[in-house]
């Protein structure tokens, strides 16, 4: 709330703001009314005059920064607005991978791309909130009282005079006790309903009024910078901790994880499944069909009534195997690999092979058994 020093106008009744550079009579804006204070009245607005002689104008007055603050406070939100949502582009990304990660993931892996986003987002909520805070106690700290009436003039914040000002002015120095005041049509309409009628106790209004407003830079640029930066920074620090230590850590592979040869209609051939469960019952999935097959779902079998699956074999049995295996858009026979390795990354619930092309020993691939296919040449199962 904004203090303005005065009383009730005995003509209309709207806040009549006093003036101490006119301490023996008043003039309601709003109504003309006219008046002569009573004594105790003049006397406590010399006393606040007298107050304000004796104090520093410079106090009251906006220095570079402060101007800048008041200039630049509707940029500076825009800014911020346009970081941030900048920023919650590769953090909503990371939360749908999250979404996606919930499917097959672990915890950890869930957890490690679905924070970030999530304290991006309140940080940058929390960052917004002092912004706006800021702009808004400053703006009001900062105004000039608000004319009585359309046409009337706006007073000065400090001492109520009238202030001279053109339509292009933001800031206007009082005439009378020197002190700034901002006059901008936005910022006083943002004072309706904010102004609050101090009967009495001018002094105290008056000193009040008169002490330097801070700057505002530190809520405006300072915190809400801090709160933006510190989560992007981390964001950033857990994402290449994930690329380059996490995601590429191989752990010993999950031995209780049992593995048959079964061969999968429609591709013909004996290809690798994981024994597990599927919608609560025990089954075997095979993973996605390639792409020649027609079908974009997963094949899985399920053991109706407890049947036993075929021979069990641990993920480590596959190591140093040749077999077929295809990226999305390829035929699955289309190339050869040798299984260089089997484990399990932290990121992950099941065992994946590590795969390395017959054609191109340079290169390799991870694949996850029981979401990806992968199938023996004919006569290579050794089953
Ligand atoms: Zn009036
Ligand atoms: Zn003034």
């Amino acid at each position: 709330m904004k203090l303005l020093f005065g009383a009730e106008c005995p003509g209309c009744g709207r806040p009549l703001a006093f003036t101490l550079g006119q301490p023996e009579e008043f003039r309601c804006d709003a109504c003309g009314t006219q008046g002569r204070h009573p004594p105790e009245v003049v006397e406590q607005l010399r006393k606040a005059d007298d107050l304000l002689r004796q104090s520093d104008a410079r106090n009251r007055q906006f220095d570079g920064v402060q101007r800048f603050s008041l200039r630049a406070s509707g940029v500076l939100l825009g800014i911020y607005l346009f970081v941030f949502f900048v920023a919650m582009v590769p953090a909503g990304c990371s939360a749908g991978c999250a979404v996606v990660h919930s499917v097959g993931g672990t915890p950890a892996g869930v957890m490690m791309m679905g924070l970030p986003p999530v304290i991006l987002f309140t940080s940058g909520v929390l960052g917004l909130l002092i912004l706006l805070w800021t702009r808004r106690s400053l703006r009001e700290k900062s105004a000039a009282i608000p004319p009585a009436a359309p046409g009337a003039p706006a007073r000065c914040r400090v001492c109520g005079g009238p202030l001279e000002s053109t339509a292009t002015d933001v800031i206007v120095r009082c005439p009378y006790c020197g002190a700034d005041s901002v006059v901008t049509r936005g910022v006083l309409a943002g004072l309706h309903g904010r102004l609050q009628l101090a009967t009495g106790h001018y002094s105290d209004v008056v000193s009040r009024s008169a002490t330097a407003i801070g700057s505002g830079l530190a809520g405006l640029v300072l915190f809400p910078a801090a709160v933006l930066v510190v989560p992007v920074v981390s964001f950033l620090a857990v994402a290449s901790l994930f690329t380059f230590y996490i995601d590429d850590r191989e752990d010993p592979p999950d031995l209780s994880a049992r593995y048959v040869v079964e061969t999968v209609p429609g591709v013909n051939l004996e290809c690798i499944g994981l024994v597990g469960r599927s919608g609560g019952r025990p089954s075997i999935s095979f993973g996605f069909y390639p792409r020649e097959i027609g079908d974009s779902g997963a094949y899985t079998r399920s053991l109706v009534n407890g049947a036993a699956p075929g021979r069990m074999v641990p993920i480590t049995d596959f190591v140093g195997r040749t077999v077929y295996w295809a990226p999305s858009m390829d035929p699955l026979r289309e190339r050869r690999w040798t299984v260089t390795g089997a484990f399990k990354p932290p990121l992950h619930n099941g065992n994946v092979l590590r795969l390395q092309p017959e054609d191109r020993p340079a290169t390799q691939n991870t694949v996850e058994i029981g979401r990806a296919m992968v199938c023996f040449p004919p006569g290579e199962s050794g089953s």
